[in-house]
């Protein structure tokens, strides 16, 4: 392959990985590791690729022909990282997260792949050009050589360094161009390991880029091979989808490559479903334009993923309302609560993270009668969403409407629920806000300790949720010791009332409605 090389001059780079650098090329190791010094150091991959682009680069990684190891010689503070000899240098007291720890991996060179996703076994090499052979895209295989750096230490406005890229595939040129395109022959390269196929959509998607012709039909040819590939490893690729700038164009692209199904195969089920009234896209097109709004509002990834899969429940309760002529979807919400939290379990996703999103999904209906709502059925949303989630389920609640194409809420009703939602905030709306506690109750009313006292707690929260003027201690251990008449049994349906128990009616109307619509 022919080399091109590029000079750079006045490049700001972190002291943290200059000296990982300098410390690689300058310092020898001790006599139990045979003595070397003089070692070459590159900066590689994403962090080169993003330094061009002018973005901030996500970590910083160096490859280097030391072993294992002479680097781990080298550092004060380093720990093994993988199978495949990376080491990473700590940075324990860096502020910048991306510094904190650098990774270091040796030379390799490409071995075979029998199972699609890992190297049968590992080979180091003392060959930059090996290593750049067994990178996936071309934009990623450019070397970064970081030259004159002590001389420039002391430069007004922070040391500036000078170097030169190395660039054996193009990937320059294809900066340039803004294609991905595979070093060396697409098929192979994604057959050798089908993780390739989802960075090449999520490195797409984060940078704006499109993906070369033939490395596309690669991967359309390959994608089963994600069958193979660790759920983990996907979710975090699409993770990265989700919490790019244009998650939209990276699940289009997703679906016009057929990926969809080895990622979130469920999202397939809301392609051309039709809606009704002022909805004028199907469920997916607007699921994914309310994933969009998400990211242009820079919101978290629970957000991203409650916008993305709000309507996930939508395709099994979509019934023709014969008389109106319309499609309903009833308990779209209950259902779609139940699909996704099955879907973030599947790709593994912290229990935090399903539980919050499984609960935006819940209750996103709520605010649907917006004329008639009252501040007792704010104090239950709040009650059931959790007052930690109650501006987040806000927030939704907008990306649900731009993903309508409709514009925004009127600032006037906004202030409304607004205002509302502060008002029921400084209500009870658990029990930890009663101004009771359980062991105030096992003193008013004599109980011993046991399910029961929390059953009574239970119960008084929900008058309270009808009416916070009685949070008051007088009224509350008054009414405990009514409470403490009844049997556990009652007691605890008094207590669920707002939860389980509306939650079982609320699916029984739902039936009832669907066998309406089944037999007509
Ligand atoms: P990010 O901006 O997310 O860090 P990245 O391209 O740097 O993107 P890393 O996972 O940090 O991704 O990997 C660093 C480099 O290692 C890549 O740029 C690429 O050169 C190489 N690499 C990573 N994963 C693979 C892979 N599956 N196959 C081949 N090369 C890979
Ligand atoms: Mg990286």
């Amino acid at each position: 392959m022919a080399l091109n090389k590029y000079e750079i001059k006045k490049l700001d780079l972190p002291l943290e990985v200059i000296n990982v650098i300098q410390t690689l090329k300058d310092k020898a190791c001790p006599p139990s590791v045979g003595g070397r010094r003089g070692f070459e150091a590159y900066l590689i991959g994403g962090c080169v690729r993003d330094l061009l682009l002018n973005r901030k680069p996500k970590d910083w990684d160096v490859t280097t022909d030391a072993t294992p190891e002479e680097i781990i010689a080298l550092f004060k503070d380093t720990f093994y990282e993988n199978n495949y000899g990376t080491v990473g240098i700590v940075n324990e007291e860096s502020k910048d997260e991306t510094l904190k720890v650098i990774e270091v991996t040796p030379y390799r060179l490409e071995a075979e792949y029998s199972d699609n996703r890992r190297p049968d076994h590992v080979t180091f090499s003392k060959n930059l050009e090996d290593d750049l052979q067994r990178r996936d895209f071309t934009i990623n295989a450019i070397a970064l050589d970081i030259k004159e750096i002590a001389k420039n230490k002391s430069v007004k406005g922070g040391p500036k360094f000078s170097g030169e890229y190395l660039d054996y595939y193009n990937g320059h040129e294809d900066l340039q161009a803004k294609i991905i395109r595979t070093v060396g022959e697409a098929h192979d390269r994604f057959t050798e390991d089908g993780l390739r196929i989802l960075r090449a959509v999520r490195i797409a998607t984060e940078i704006g880029f499109c993906i070369d012709k033939k490395t596309e039909k690669a991967i359309v040819t390959n994608a089963s091979l994600l069958t193979n590939i660790a759920k983990e490893r996907i979710r975090d690729e699409f993770t990265k989808i989700i919490m790019s700038d244009n998650p939209m164009a990276g699940l289009v692209l997703c679906r016009k490559m057929g990926l969809i199904p080895y990622i979130i195969p469920k999202i397939e089920s809301t392609v051309s479903v039709e809606q009704s009234r002022s909805h004028i896209y199907d469920v997916f097109e607007h699921s994914l334009r309310s994933l969009q709004h998400t990211a242009d509002k820079k919101y978290p990834l629970e957000i991203r993923l409650a916008a993305l899969f709000h309507d996930i429940g939508k395709p099994p309760t979509r019934r023709r309302d014969k008389e109106q002529d319309i499609w309903t979807f009833y308990g779209h919400e209950v259902t779609g609560a139940k699909i996704v939290a099955e879907i973030l379990a599947d790709l593994r996703f912290p229990k935090k993270i399903i539980e919050k999103v499984t609960k935006l999904v819940r209750w996103h209906m709520f605010f649907a009668d917006t004329e008639q709502i009252s501040l007792s059925a704010v104090r239950r949303i709040i009650s059931s969403v959790g007052r930690d989630n109650i501006w987040d389920l806000m927030n939704l609640r907008g990306a649900d409407r731009m993903g309508m194409g409709r514009p925004k809420e009127s600032p006037y009703r906004l202030r409304k629920y607004h205002s509302m939602v502060e008002e029921a905030m400084t209500d009870p709306v658990s029990v930890g806000m009663l101004e009771i506690d359980g062991a105030q109750v096992m003193k008013f009313t004599g109980e011993a300790p046991g399910p029961k006292i929390g059953y009574m707690l239970h119960a008084l929260l929900e008058e309270m949720l009808e009416n916070p003027a009685l949070n008051t201690e007088e009224y509350l251990k008054k009414r405990a010791k009514e409470l403490a008449k009844l049997d556990a049994n009652d007691l605890k349906k008094l207590g669920d009332s707002g939860k389980e128990t509306k939650e079982k009616e609320e699916e029984k109307k739902i039936e009832e409605i669907r066998k309406k619509h089944w037999v007509q």
